[in-house]
């Protein structure tokens, strides 16, 4: 038996008991006669002392250990008089009678402690030694844990888990498909599933009126810090449902994971928040609810008084940072740099102090005077000690920039507390997005989301005008999934097609299967997904998914341990009838 116990259960109430344990050197230290050796394994670390006096052939052995040998050891559990209160097994120690080396280590690359000296790259490189390390064998441990509690959930609301296929056909979710060539079909290719979108609803079809999966999907996406090219969802569906019954369904999900992965009880129903009224509050439509500070308009107000860039402008608002009055002329100077620096791209940034002692301030006193400011002053709603922090251009951009220069002054401000978790449903979005690269509307969405009825009737005529009935959760400024009521009909579903610029043909080829199925009896269905990574991401208070991730990809979306993408040779080449282009 190479173990009775592991590293991390042996107690007080274990003492006198003989006991074999197997597991990592952490590291040893030689005290004098005594050395103390920390051995580790997933469940934790136990102390092994040696003694030079009563063995010192076995101590000498012990000594001789590197950090990392994996051995094996066979003594009794015994008190310690230095007791370590920190972990679960430092009240004892076992003293060794007998010690295996059960296979020498080289010396790791770094250091596998709570805080190691290995810079990304490396411990990237070595991703196997880095799971050692506490800080990630806690987070898939939490992630463990977080699948549990989404199948338990969801089991228990009659949902059943199904696997769809990894090799299948391209599926427009707005993303680039991976694509696998196959060798019994040459010339002809699998794409990997962007989202197993088709194939649920299909399930409604076929009847299995609730089903998920903790599905991966592939997207060939450039990536941006937090994404990875392959990533995990827990993907959801439903038939005969409404907006609501998905909505309170998937919060009823999201509070129950709260409660047992964060002892939070969310009581509130999660606000509903139309996609116009988050844009227009917000910027965005992800809006960190942690705190207000909405976004106001002062277009009216402030345009054609003068002051060109205004004049120019389509848009002009802002936000009230309260009590930020004192800002300094160096602080006022950083938010101008960060608004114009080229990724968020403002113009300029004009301010409003709104004094303590009833006094104005601003960057436009030529053209404004303190009436026409306490216009703008009553807008926002400001009190003395506020300062206003006013952006113009188009909407668009304005609106956007604006939610970033809210999320700037809020972490400032110290608003955004990581301790609290404000969850929020946006819903109606558009159903469509103009696209000026590709001159047609794409899906907002994806094209197998049902329009509201109440809008059909601009379709035709102005589509950009047609709400969706989709819905994205949003926590705390993250999108933490989105999901949509599909359309059902096949008559339907061909016209999106069509609006999005699909031929009859191409629609057919692409997406015959699904409206054939439409054929046979679909019912009405809607469904969801949620980014399983990002919400143990954010269970495990951290920004970034990759820790999350056994094996992630780096942002050039390698695996820099198994050096993969790879050239294949050309044996498989022949074999798939392929070359490489030089
Ligand atoms: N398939 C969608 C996505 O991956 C989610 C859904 O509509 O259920 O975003």
């Amino acid at each position: 038996m190479y173990r009775t116990h592991t590293c991390g259960e042996l107690n007080i109430h274990d003492v006198n008991t003989i006991v074999t344990l197997s597991g990592w050197v952490q590291r040893s230290r030689d005290l004098g006669g005594m050395t103390f050796l920390d051995l580790r394994d997933r469940y934790g670390i136990t102390q092994l002392v040696f003694n030079m006096e009563t063995d010192p052939e076995l101590c000498k052995k012990a000594r001789k250990l590197g950090r990392e040998y994996v051995v094996q050891a066979i003594g009794t559990v015994t008190e310690r008089s230095n007791k370590n209160k920190n972990i679960p097994t430092g009240e004892i120690e076992i003293v060794v009678d007998n010690l295996t080396v059960l296979n020498p280590a080289e010396v790791p690359p770094f250091t596998i402690e709570t805080n190691t000296d290995g810079g990304d790259e490396l411990r990237m490189k070595f991703r196997y030694l880095d799971l050692r390390r506490d800080p990630l064998k806690k987070n898939l441990l939490l992630r463990h844990k977080l699948a549990q509690e989404v199948r338990s959930y969801l089991n228990s609301m009659n949902f059943i888990e199904i696997e769809t296929p990894y090799l299948i056909k391209s599926t427009p979710e707005g993303a680039r498909d991976f694509v696998v060539p196959s060798r019994m079909n040459q010339g002809q290719f699998y794409a990997l599933p962007q989202s197993p979108q088709t194939f649920k609803q299909l399930l409604m079809i076929s009847g299995y009126d609730r089903y998920y999966q903790l599905a991966r999907c592939f997207r060939d996406e450039d990536l941006r810090a937090d994404r990875q090219p392959e990533f995990t969802q827990i993907d959801c569906e439903m038939s005969f449902v409404v907006q609501d019954d998905v909505l309170n369904t998937f919060e009823g999900l999201v509070k129950y994971l709260f409660l047992k992965l964060k002892g939070l009880d969310l009581r509130d129903t999660f606000p509903r928040i139309p996609y116009d009224e988050a844009i227009r509050d917000y910027g965005t439509d992800k809006p960190d609810l942690r705190f207000e500070m909405k976004i106001k308009e002062i277009t009216s107000l402030a345009k054609n008084q003068g002051f060109r860039i205004f004049d120019q402008a389509e848009y002009i608002g802002g936000i009230c940072a309260s009590s930020c009055a004192d800002y300094s002329r160096k602080q006022l100077d950083k938010l101008t740099s960060f608004v114009t620096q080229p990724q968020i791209g403002a113009k300029g940034l004009v301010f409003v102090k709104f004094n303590e002692d009833g006094s104005v301030k601003s960057s436009v006193d030529k053209f404004f005077d303190s009436e026409a400011l306490n216009k703008w002053k009553e807008v926002f709603q400001a009190k003395a000690g506020d300062l206003l922090l006013i952006l113009a251009g188009d909407s668009t951009a304005t609106l956007t920039a604006l939610a970033e220069l809210r999320l700037e002054m809020a972490n400032q401000m110290g608003l955004r507390d990581n301790k609290l978790f404000v969850p929020l449903w946006v819903v109606d979005f558009p159903l469509l997005e103009w696209n000026d690269e590709s001159g047609r509307y794409h899906a907002k969405h994806h094209p197998f989301t049902s329009p509201k009825s109440e809008d059909l009737r601009f379709l035709e005529s102005d589509p950009s005008k047609v709400h969706a009935d989709a819905y994205d959760l949003v926590i705390n400024g993250v999108e933490i999934g989105g999901g949509s009521i599909r359309i059902h009909d096949k008559q339907m579903q061909q016209k999106m097609f069509r609006h999005l610029g699909f031929t009859d043909e191409l629609a057919e080829t692409q997406f015959g299967f699904l409206m054939n199925a439409f054929k046979y009896g679909a019912p009405p269905h809607g469904g969801i997904a949620l980014g399983f990574d990002r919400l143990a991401a954010l269970f495990g208070g951290s920004e970034s998914i990759r820790d999350f991730i056994a094996f992630p990809k780096n942002n050039s979306g390698r695996d820099i341990m198994i050096e993969s993408p790879s050239i294949i040779s050309n044996n498989q080449l022949n074999e798939l009838n392929l070359k490489v282009r030089q």
